[in-house]
């Protein structure tokens, strides 16, 4: 329902979670297609390496991630 989608027009990778445009086809992080309009969160990951938040949403690329999908 476009009522409850993101006002800010990204959209959450299903595999990786990172956030990609809305006009994206495949995931700029992990190359999957699938996607969730509807998401929870924003983490901003700068580096990757040895950051505590990185490993916790499993971040292999700088960016902005959602924590939770639906
Ligand atoms: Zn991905």
């Amino acid at each position: 329902m476009s009522s409850r989608r993101h006002p800010s027009g990204l959209k959450a990778c299903r595999e990786c979670k990172y956030l990609n445009p809305s006009s994206a086809s495949t995931c700029e992080s992990c190359g999957s297609s699938k996607f969730a309009d509807l998401w929870e969160g924003l983490v901003v990951i700068y580096d990757v390496d040895g950051s505590a938040a990185a490993v916790s949403v499993g971040a292999k690329k700088p960016g902005k991630y959602a924590l939770k999908l639906y």
